[in-house]
């Protein structure tokens, strides 16, 4: 079987940890019988200084010929670089919302899993941390306060703001059904997270999820709401599955979410469409501090590869290789500065991709 895969190196450390993603996809290719034709694109600060711009509509067509897109990441530090003179609108992140925008990226994965070799880096106490926690959290991009009118007044010399929180049925539907199709790749639980005791949005969201539930009978939903959740996710983060949740509560969950993991250089993430499309990145930013000096760590671009195989080529087998191989080479004791603990061997970016490679 062969793919087509749209490469968005990007900027900082993302052409480094790139490159060592497609060499451990490569190797799970030859292992697993597939093979993934690569087209690499511009966008952020790498476009603007082609283009001028940081995404052109040429490179939107082209992603959307592809199967999948897996991105680096994108940006420059916003004191120093040319980039941050230009207008808000041709900044590198600008391109990063138009092509989210236009691939009609509605859902967004981002997995919590604590690797017990990391637990020293997990701020959470042993005994909540138990065995580990592996949670994926599922936020609706499209909708909601962040994209709802939104308005500033003066009433009798009195400022006021209004911001609104939209969503429809369908909206809803669409997510919730991508939620528990997770799911049931997973441990077959579903927690919806809203505001159900004072929203009208989450009583609509409630009922929608529960209606969608039923088409899938073998996963057990429940219902928590937002502020409980925010407490249980340091409490007991054991007792989660898919978190299912609207845009602004998600945004804020699974920031927390990945925090109690510990280490930003871990954190893959997914943003899905209605097909079976996607576009896979680290959660992690471009990091120009660190960028070509082979330190930065791979693992969150290898582990959105990943999901990548899982997600959009159904390569559920080749995804699990690259997860084991990456949890030996942690049990392995090899480390990236970033989480590197005593006893551990310190290796660089490139010899990071290798050693996952090679354990695939
Ligand atoms: P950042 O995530 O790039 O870096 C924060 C800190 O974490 C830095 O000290 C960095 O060295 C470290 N770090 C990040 N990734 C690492 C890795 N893989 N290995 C080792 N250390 C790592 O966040 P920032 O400094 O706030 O942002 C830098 C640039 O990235 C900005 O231009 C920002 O807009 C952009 N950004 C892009 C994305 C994206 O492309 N999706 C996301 C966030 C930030």
């Amino acid at each position: 079987m062969s793919y087509n895969v749209a490469l968005i190196p990007g900027d900082g450390i993302g052409p480094e940890i790139v490159e060592q993603a497609v060499q451990v996809l490569d190797t799970a290719g030859k292992k697993f019988g597939f093979t993934l034709n690569y087209t690499k694109l511009l966008m952020g600060g790498a476009s603007i200084d082609v283009h001028g711009i940081p995404l052109t509509d040429e490179t939107i067509e082209t992603a959307k010929k592809n199967d999948a897109v897996l991105m680096g990441s994108i940006g420059g530090d916003a004191k120093t670089s040319p980039w941050y003179k230009l207008e808000p609108s041709r900044r590198p992140e600008a391109g990063l919302l138009k092509l989210r925008k236009s691939l009609n990226l509605f859902a967004n994965l981002r997995p919590a899993y604590l690797y017990k070799e990391l637990k020293d880096a997990c701020p959470l106490r042993d005994e909540i941390i138990g065995d580990g926690f592996d949670m994926m959290i599922m936020r609706e991009l499209t909708g909601g306060l962040y994209f709802g009118e939104r308005k500033t007044v003066e009433e009798n010399g009195v400022k006021k703001a209004i911001d609104t929180l939209t969503y429809d049925e369908n909206e809803i539907r669409r997510i919730a059904k991508r939620g528990f199709d997770i799911a049931m790749k997973r441990r077959k639980k579903v927690t919806s997270v809203d505001k159900a005791n004072v929203l009208d949005s989450s009583r609509l969201w409630r009922s929608v999820v529960e209606e969608v539930a039923k088409d899938y009978p073998e996963v057990t939903l429940e219902h928590m709401l937002v502020d409980n959740c925010a407490m249980q996710l340091v409490r007991d983060p054991k007792q989660f599955d898919v978190i299912l949740t609207e845009n602004m509560f998600g945004d804020i969950l699974s920031d927390e979410a990945s925090m109690v993991t510990g280490s930003i250089g871990m954190l893959s993430s997914a943003s899905l469409n209605e097909t079976s499309f996607g576009l896979y990145e680290p959660s992690h930013g471009s990091a120009p501090d660190i960028a070509g000096k082979d330190i930065a760590n791979p693992i969150a671009t290898i582990l959105s590869a990943a999901m990548m195989l899982r997600f959009s080529l159904n390569l559920d087998e080749a995804a699990d290789a690259i997860e084991n191989a990456v949890s030996q080479v942690l049990k392995d004791g090899y480390r990236t500065g970033d989480i590197m603990s005593e006893g551990c061997t310190k290796v660089g970016c490139k010899e990071m991709g290798r050693l996952i490679a090679e354990r695939v």
